[in-house]
């Protein structure tokens, strides 16, 4: 589950809480106000994405060190449409020169 961030708009604390999207805001533990979840959308992405790629790649290795480098070029290729990633574009681009040389 990701990590999300919450502040108390009332006396500015921050924590940080694991929780699902759909958990309710925690009240501040100094004050007991009504805390907001703070991080961005952006960074929840990101670190998602991260964890995706990572998955991703141990997958893919997985082929590659079979020699099954068609099926590992396959596999990122599917993914890369999944998962918004540069590192998977670059990694189907390397694949794709190492296959047509
Ligand atoms: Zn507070």
């Amino acid at each position: 589950m990701p990590i999300y961030e919450f502040k108390c708009e009332r006396c500015g604390v921050i924590i940080k809480k694991i929780c699902s999207f759909s958990d309710p805001e925690p009240l501040c533990p100094c004050c007991g106000f009504q805390m907001r979840r703070c991080i961005s959308s952006f960074s929840f992405k990101s670190s998602d994405i991260a964890d995706r790629e990572k998955r991703i790649f141990k997958l893919a290795q997985g082929y590659l060190k079979d020699g099954k480098i068609h099926d590992a070029h396959r596999f990122l290729k599917k993914a890369s449409e999944y998962v918004k990633s540069e590192n998977i574009k670059k990694a189907v681009d390397k694949l794709s020169s190492k296959l047509e040389s």
